[in-house]
């Protein structure tokens, strides 16, 4: 029971990370929160090809749409270059 309510709380500080992260930056300009408190990655990507997490400062970037994604390796990244549509199937979108 424990596991099961630190992960809510986990994925609902990532959600949002994920929905005021650039909101927050544009409403306040700026804010230096300087925790030195780096245990925990606080921006991290989802690898779509293999749903790795992957760190800011690894793995291969790629901007497609205007989003940005990260590859956890080469091989991530070509396979999501070979077909982007594939892995981004879950927006429910289609053109
Ligand atoms: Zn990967």
């Amino acid at each position: 029971m424990d596991g099961f309510i630190s992960l809510l709380v986990f994925a609902g500080l990532f959600y949002l990370m994920m929905r005021f992260g650039c909101g927050a930056h544009m409403i306040h300009g700026h804010h230096h929160r300087n925790g030195h408190s780096d245990h925990k990655q606080r921006e991290s990507y989802k690898d779509p090809v293999c749903g790795m997490e992957v760190a800011p400062d690894q793995g291969y970037r790629k901007v497609h749409e205007g989003q940005e994604y990260r590859f956890c390796s080469r091989s991530c990244l070509d396979k999501f270059d070979a077909d982007p549509g594939r892995y981004l199937r879950n927006t429910g979108e289609q053109s």
